[in-house]
């Protein structure tokens, strides 16, 4: 295998992600909906699909599916159908899932990536349906038996699929990211991989560079981070082109993926593309979208986070790096929002947010809800800097911490208790220089022959005069004068 040309080959990969919603009830069923109760507890004669029960769509479902759309500038499909998708399964108490197969609820819309040149992609979806998920088995508790958890039985989902246009692991990474990003910040699922509220399918094929038609695809399952999506796909790639270097051929097939050996391994073969008989759920309405309940809803969408970006970018000013960090957080954007409506220097409350109060929080392991200090009380330490009625270290090393104690003193009136307000008070000052420069005769005379770096020098000394008081800028400009 030594001489496979790795780069003749060019991948081609499509996801589908499954996104459990964040409801208080199941998607047909008042049954809670909720992580991490006792197996087995959460499950009623409807999840079970005893005879005699009818399910009842939850509305939120139905809303949160519309609210992703809108948010991917999908085309909302206004006459919908739930579908039922028939196997047998011992996770599956009524032999079906209730799912949607012709009319997807949305349809079309995309997902801006960054790809390898850190240029904006865009990836388009095919279609986002509602369906609810199937029980759990789980196979390594008991040595024995499989163990079947009905609670999962009947949680909505919405599963999104984009199209085969991802040509790198890179630019899956970063689709995952994007697409959980998006979901937190519209608050529909809190995007938890390792609890099994996000989890990914993809799909790998790999075809020769400039080729048109796509091969086989496999489609991998079980990845529990999207390192590991991406770790998946690296080996699939690989695996593909040695068989198809090796003169074999690939069948399409679905595949786990071991995170321990980083290896894909084979589950089932797909010998037709459609065995579930789907039909519609003669139990369920179908479902009208009109366009007054999509303009509600539209009405109700958070800025999304790349609009955010890039109005930091462009608007605030900011930089890349801070104005990405701040908008993929939506409540660290919310904060930051909040300051900015109070004060107009927005790199300073960039500065702030990502200093000051990120170390804080990271250092304490806090999310931002749990910061004391409001965004109004750091747009007030700003504009006390910026009076120069405090310095900035005096601002970030006293009034910040004792605001962070007792975060509902005003800030003048703090940094005049603690004796730090900022002397600007011209004749102290100058007292203070005149002392300094009598005591350094020689530094004067360096500084006179040129070497300007001293001033460094003379300030420091007048602040230690001033007990720290002293504004820095009026110090250096009236030392000038003197030296002068
Ligand atoms: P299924 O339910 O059979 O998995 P879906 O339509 O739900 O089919 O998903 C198909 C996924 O596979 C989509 O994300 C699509 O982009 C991707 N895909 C389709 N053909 C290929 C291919 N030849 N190589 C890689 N991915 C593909
Ligand atoms: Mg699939």
């Amino acid at each position: 295998m030594a001489n496979i040309n790795y780069e003749a080959y060019e991948p081609v990969i499509g996801i589908e992600i499954h996104i459990q919603l964040l409801t208080k009830s199941k998607a047909y069923s008042n049954d809670v909906n909720v992580y991490g109760s006792l197996p087995n507890t959460n499950v009623s004669v409807i999840s079970l699909g005893h005879p005699g029960t009818l399910p009842k769509p939850n509305k939120k479902v139905l809303e949160h599916a519309i609210t992703l759309g809108l948010a991917c500038k999908s085309e909302i499909t206004p006459y919908t159908i739930y579908a039922r998708k028939n196997y047998f399964y011992a996770d599956l108490p009524k032999g079906y899932q209730i799912t949607q197969d012709k009319t997807p609820i949305c349809t079309g819309g995309f997902i801006t990536i960054k790809d390898a040149n850190h240029e904006d992609k865009i990836i388009n979806i095919t279609r986002i349906h509602m369906e609810e998920d199937a029980g759990k088995s789980i196979h390594d508790q008991d040595p024995y038996e499989t163990l079947v958890d009905l609670n999962w039985a009947g949680v909505p989902l919405l599963e999104i699929v984009s199209e085969p246009e991802l040509k790198t692991s890179q630019e899956a990474y970063n689709y995952v990211t994007e697409v959980r990003k998006l979901v937190r910040h519209l608050e529909i699922c809190d995007g938890n991989m390792e609890e099994g509220s996000l989890r990914c399918d993809v799909n790998v094929s790999v075809m020769k560079k400039g080729q048109k038609e796509f091969n086989n695809r496999i489609e991998v399952k079980n990845m529990n981070s999207i390192r590991n999506v991406q770790r998946a796909i690296d080996y699939e790639i690989k695996r593909q082109i040695e068989v198809y270097e090796n003169g074999g051929t690939i069948t399409q097939e679905t595949r786990g993926f071991d995170a321990v050996e980083g290896v894909t391994l084979p589950q089932r073969r797909k010998e037709s593309a459609n065995d579930y008989r789907y039909f519609p759920d003669p139990d369920l309405q179908p479902v009208f979208v009109s366009k007054e309940d999509i303009a509600k809803i539209k009405a109700t969408l958070p800025k999304l986070p790349q609009e955010l970006y890039h109005e930091y970018v462009h608007t605030y000013k900011l930089s890349d790096y801070d104005a990405k960090v701040i908008s993929e957080d939506k409540d660290i954007a919310k904060y930051f929002d909040t300051l900015i409506s109070h004060t107009k220097h927005y790199k300073v409350a960039a500065n702030w947010l990502m200093g000051n109060i990120k170390s804080y929080l990271n250092e304490l392991v806090l999310s931002i809800n749990d910061f004391p200090i409001a965004p109004e009380k750091i747009a007030e330490i700003i504009a006390a800097v910026d009076l120069g009625k405090i310095s900035n270290t005096v601002a970030s090393q006293t009034i910040f911490p004792s605001l962070i104690d007792n975060p509902a003193q005003n800030v003048l009136e703090l940094a005049a208790k603690l004796n730090v307000l900022q002397d600007s008070n011209e004749d102290a000052l100058a007292g203070f220089i005149d002392e300094v420069l009598l005591a350094f005769p020689e530094k004067v005379e360096e500084y006179k022959s040129g070497k300007k770096g001293l001033m460094g020098l003379f300030v420091g000394e007048v602040m230690k005069k001033s007990q720290g008081k002293a504004d820095p800028k009026l110090t250096s400009q009236l030392l000038i004068k003197a030296l002068e």
